[in-house]
């Protein structure tokens, strides 16, 4: 059964990137890719849990160059979210940085792929000083187009308004492939949200892709072309999907995922002429 990953840490040249846990969700499987059928699940069951959901990581990414600390994606925050497709349980990453010994503090950089509820959580937090940022020396950082596209009222702000008024004061924006600190590059990843982007950790000939919600499951490198319902354009979805497989299958790439459970990282490899996810 699977599980949803508590630590997991990969070193490429002198850059340690570590995924620390927020909580895990849980998610009804058929509704959560339409294209798929509860039959399709059979095949899968090692991803589920008992009661046939969806087991799914929630966490946050830390990367630690010679130069720099970035922190990617805080997590869905001290709560627990119920929806129609499932619900998140957070509320650990602080714990979970406690323990692998990383200052909040210490962070230059926190970037968000994208602005969904369970990658907005730990911005802010309430203190007996008020409200005060969790990273209080970090640069927060998202790009243009994904900040944007909430300056249109019919786009809705629902479980990210406090996020996004929490960065109002704080937020810099950045652009597709630049560069956010010295190995460090923003890719352009559009589908699951307009302005949804990737980083690229680049060491020597090593990189890992660092892919936001590109993929939300292994079901995925099967079937690149099941949409997943959060998607907010499908099609476009599908697009980057192929493009970032095609880009993991290059030699010496590592893929960083944001919600696989029981190992973040992992390789593209092809194998009997079909493509396989390697857990690392
Ligand atoms: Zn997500």
């Amino acid at each position: 059964m699977a599980t949803a990953v508590k630590e997991q840490q990969l070193t490429i040249g002198d850059v340690r990137i570590t995924y620390l846990s927020d909580g895990y969700a849980l998610v009804h499987p058929a509704p959560l890719y339409p294209m798929s059928t509860p039959a399709d699940w059979q095949s899968y069951k090692r991803l589920l849990d008992a009661s046939g959901q969806l087991v799914c990581s929630l966490g946050a990414y830390v990367i630690q160059t010679a130069h720099s600390t970035v922190l990617v994606d805080p997590g869905v925050g001290p709560k627990n979210n119920v929806f129609p497709l499932g619900a998140q349980y957070g509320g650990k990453l602080l714990a979970n940085l406690a323990l692998a010994d990383i200052d909040p503090a210490s962070v230059d950089i926190v970037f968000y792929t994208h602005i969904h509820s369970d990658h907005v959580g730990w911005i802010g937090q309430k203190t007996q000083d008020g409200q005060t940022m969790v990273f209080p020396n970090a640069r927060q950082l998202v790009r243009d187009i994904e900040w944007r596209r909430f300056d249109d009222p019919n786009v809705s702000r629902a479980r990210v308004e406090e996020a996004l008024e929490l960065l109002q004061d704080h937020i810099e924006l950045v652009e597709d492939s630049q560069c956010i600190a010295p190995g460090i590059t923003v890719m352009a990843t559009p589908g699951h949200t307009p302005g949804h982007s990737s980083l690229v950790v680049q060491a020597g000939n090593e990189r890992v892709l660092i892919l936001g919600d590109v993929v939300h499951s292994i079901v995925q490198i099967d079937h690149p072309e099941w949409a997943c319902t959060l998607d907010l354009d499908p099609e476009m979805a599908i697009q980057t999907r192929e493009r970032m497989f095609r880009e993991l299958a290059r030699s010496a790439t590592i893929a960083g995922t944001s919600h696989f459970a029981d190992s973040v990282f992992g390789r593209l490899v092809q194998r009997d002429g079909k493509r396989r996810w390697e857990a690392l």
